[in-house]
């Protein structure tokens, strides 16, 4: 099973991801923790991708598309996987398409976690990560059992840089233009579902599994 999970930044959509990748045994991929991952690590690309995340901006499409692709064809991939964070524009839904058909293959569902713009300002300023293990909280609807300190390896929370009040802003202008176009693109290819966002996390998680099932 192909899953390409959509909505605003701090909709939600990555928790969603995790818990579908764990219930049905397919990979999580995530464009944005393979970036962070490089950033921790020094590499290359990381140094390069930092200059936009930092900013708010999406890393070239190009650039993204390539490691991408790279990722889905790892042997790990081959009964299905999970994205998070990708696409985000129409051209890298358009290079991901292509890929698909090459091997016969099409992305299944594409969920839309639906939280309307007044939520979301307020839920990315409560977000928190852990920089040792990549695990997410929210300070209010997913907090650690000790307040700061991540529940899996026991690091000291952060807020990521991308998630400070001004690049929030930049995120979700970056959103509105690029990203949410995607919800017609996928419409179109008759694999488009919604869920309300605003529910708790476990109720949003039944309502995908439903679709899913
Ligand atoms: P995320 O963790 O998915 O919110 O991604 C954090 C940041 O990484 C984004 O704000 C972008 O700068 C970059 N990024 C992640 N995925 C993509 C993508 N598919 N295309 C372009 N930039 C991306």
């Amino acid at each position: 099973m192909k899953i390409v999970m959509l909505g605003a930044p701090g909709a939600g959509k990555g928790t969603q991801a995790k818990m579908i990748a764990q219930k049905y045994g397919i990979p999580h991929i995530s464009t944005g923790d393979i970036f962070r991952a490089n950033i921790k690590d020094g590499t290359k690309l990381g140094m390069e991708a930092k200059q936009y995340m930092d900013q708010g901006l999406l890393v070239p499409d190009e650039l993204t598309v390539r490691i991408l692709l790279d990722r889905v064809s790892n042997e790990d991939c081959k009964d299905g996987y999970v994205l998070d964070g990708f696409p985000r524009t129409i051209p890298q839904a358009e290079v991901l398409d292509e890929a698909l058909v090459k091997l016969g293959d099409k992305i299944d569902f594409a969920i839309n976690v639906d939280v309307p713009d007044e939520n979301i300002i307020k839920r990315m300023s409560g977000r928190r990560a852990c920089p040792g293990c990549g695990a997410t909280y929210h300070t209010e609807h997913i907090p650690p059992k000790t307040e700061g300190i991540c529940d899996v390896c026991g690091a000291a929370l952060v807020l990521r840089d991308d998630d400070r009040p001004e690049t929030v802003k930049n995120r979700l202008e970056v959103y509105y233009a690029q990203t949410q176009p995607l919800i017609a693109f996928y419409t179109e290819k008759g694999v488009m579902r919604t869920v309300d966002g605003t529910v708790p996390m476990e109720d949003v998680f039944a309502a995908i599994t439903k679709i899913l099932a």
